[in-house]
Formats: structure tokens, sequence, C-alpha cells
């Protein structure tokens, strides 16, 4: 799909450098960097006071409520941790969709469910804004990097301008559809994470209880037909590889509890849908168990713990 000549010159005269960015957690906050690196105007709100003052220190402008982080832009970005966060940060009466110029484009890139999404987008268009949802993959390491892989939902039009200001933060930007549909397409690779992760636990534990030791196991499986994602770039066993949060006690990266949000959320398509998703239901079972013992902050590798014998 292409966009028409009125399409493209009613596009050439949106102004899309005053970025309001709301949700400055292990995500945002790189995001948030990388656009001040390219020169915009950053404004930033989250509720925990210190992260905003450290943007600030970088040159971004601290506002202290979404009221004025959102008046004066042109373009809203939400990286915020459930569902009920972003129906509250845009919907609320001093929320994001009370409180901007009308035309301005809204990108939430946290992870939801695509009904949630698609309610934000619909309320949005009646006032006149522009909603995508734009949900991330790549991790933090990625949002450092400004390497994410954003999966949008949303109008052709509104993908348009929103991959302009989504390069400062990724390399790959898709185009998933219709609103909502970023979430879904993200919610399948999550559902997908999950149960890679969970079956790398349990074949290294495996090898381990069996002598193996798990660097030799892990290089026999990265080039064998076991390889894949969180034995290539995330191992779940401490000291397997550098970088990672396994060898930093699991902390920073992506919280067990928003695995085990993920996961709900591909239960909940499954339900709506009929369909079976017998591995993804026992992959969230693991998470809840493991999140249930105290390691929901921890990131989600950490269920390698779960496997070790006591
Ligand atoms: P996080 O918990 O570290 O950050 C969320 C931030 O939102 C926090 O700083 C919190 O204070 C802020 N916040 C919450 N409610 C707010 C409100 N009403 N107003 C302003 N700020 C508010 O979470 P994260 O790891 O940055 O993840 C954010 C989203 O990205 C989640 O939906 C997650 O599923 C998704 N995600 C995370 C990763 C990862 O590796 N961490 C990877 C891909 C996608």
């Amino acid at each position: 799909m292409s966009l028409s000549r009125n399409q493209q010159s009613n596009r050439e005269r949106k102004s899309m450098n005053k970025i309001a960015f709301i949700g400055l957690g292990n995500m945002g906050a790189p995001m948030a960097k990388n656009l001040l690196k390219v020169g915009l105007t950053v404004e930033v709100f989250d509720l925990n006071r210190d992260t905003v003052t450290e943007l600030a220190s970088l040159g971004a402008i601290a506002a202290d409520s979404i009221q004025s982080a959102v008046a004066k832009a042109n373009v809203v970005i939400t990286m915020l941790p459930a569902s009920h966060h972003v129906k509250s940060v845009y919907l609320d009466d001093n929320g994001v969709l009370n409180h901007v110029s009308k035309g301005t484009l809204l990108i939430d890139s946290s992870t939801i469910d695509p009904e949630t999404a698609r309610s934000v987008a619909a309320q949005a268009q009646v006032k006149g804004l522009n909603f995508v949802d734009a949900p991330v993959s790549g991790g933090v390491s990625g949002a450092a990097a400004g390497t994410l892989t954003f999966i949008v939902g949303g109008t052709v039009e509104n993908y348009s301008d929103a991959k302009e200001v989504l390069s400062h933060m990724g390399k790959n930007i898709f185009h998933a559809g219709e609103a909502g549909s970023g979430q879904m397409a993200k919610i399948c690779n999550n559902m997908m994470l999950g149960i890679l992760m969970s079956g790398t636990c349990e074949a290294l534990n495996l090898g381990i209880e069996n002598g193996l030791d798990p660097k030799v196991l892990s290089q026999i499986m990265l080039q064998s037909s076991g390889r894949n994602w969180a034995l290539e770039l995330y191992n779940p066993c401490p000291d397997v590889m550098e970088n990672v949060p396994s060898s930093n006690g699991y902390q920073g990266g992506f919280m067990s509890q928003l695995m085990a949000k993920d996961l709900g959320l591909a239960m909940e398509a499954s339900v709506q849908s009929q369909t079976s998703t017998p591995m993804g239901s026992l992959a969230r079972n693991l998470f809840n168990l493991h999140n249930g013992q105290g390691n929901g902050e921890r990131d989600f590798s950490s269920l390698f713990e779960f496997y070790r014998k006591k």
C-alpha cells in the first residue's frame, strides 16, 4: 500500500520534532536517550522522579505531570508496564488524550492487549489524534544500542509518520496491520520466547546434571538444531556468556513478571480465538510458579534457577 499524493503532502507538513516521552523504566530511559542524541526536543515524565532527573541531566526537559509533558508535543511516546497503565495515561481526565493538540502522533510502545490498543486508537481518532501501537523486541541492550525492532499497528499514514521517529530508536520497523496488530504480533513473538527460554533452561540443566560443562553444551547446541535466540544471545546459565543478566545476578533485562504478563496476554488471545496454545500455557505456569517464589522482579532468564536442584 502506498500513500496518495494528498496524504504525502499532508505528511510533509507535519512536524515531529517535539517529543513527550512517558515511562522511563528499563526500556523507556535508553530509548529517550537515543532521541536526545539526535537533537530532538524531549520532554519526559515518569512517576519515578529519579529517572526524570537523570534524563534531565542529559538534556531532556523534566515535566511534573502528563499534562505539562504533552502540552507542546507533536509526538507522544509511552513505554509503560501493562494495559491498565496505558489506559490510565491516555484516557484519564488528566491523561494524554485530553491535553494534546489535534493532529498529534501518539505512539504506545508498551506490550499490552490488542483490545486496549484498539480502544485507545478509536478514542484518539474521535479527538482528531493519530495513534499507533508499536511494541518492541530487542530488550534493554537493543534499546540502548538503538537497534530495537518495532512492530506497528495502525493506518498506513500513521505508520509512515511513526517510522520517522522510531528509526532513531530502532533498526527494523514493521507494519503488522491495523490498530492492535502490532500487539498481536508481539504477543505471538513473546509466547515463543517464553517457550524457548524455558526449553533452553531445561536442556542446559539436564546437561549439567549429567556431567556436561554448560559452556561446551551451549557451543554444541549453537551449532546444532537446538539453536535459538535465548541460547545464542541470552544464555540463562550464569557465566556462560558475558553481558547478559544471568552473569549479573539476573539483574536488569526483562523482568520475569513482565514475561508472565505477556504469556497471560497470549492466553487471553487464545481463549478469544479458541486456539490451542499448550506450550504457551505451560510456559505461563512455569513463570508464574517461579515468580511466586519471589523472582518476579528478576530477569526472566532466572527461570534457570527453577530447574536447579536446591
Ligand atoms: P519498567 O517497569 O522498567 O518501566 C516502566 C516505567 O513506567 C517505570 O519507570 C514506571 O515508573 C513508569 N510508569 C508506570 N506508570 C506510570 C504513569 N502512570 N505515569 C508515568 N510513568 C509511569 O518496564 P520496562 O522493562 O521498561 O518495560 C516497559 C514495557 O516494555 C512493558 O510493557 C514491557 O512488557 C515491554 N518490554 C520490555 C522489554 C524489556 O526487556 N524490559 C522488552 C520488550 C518489551
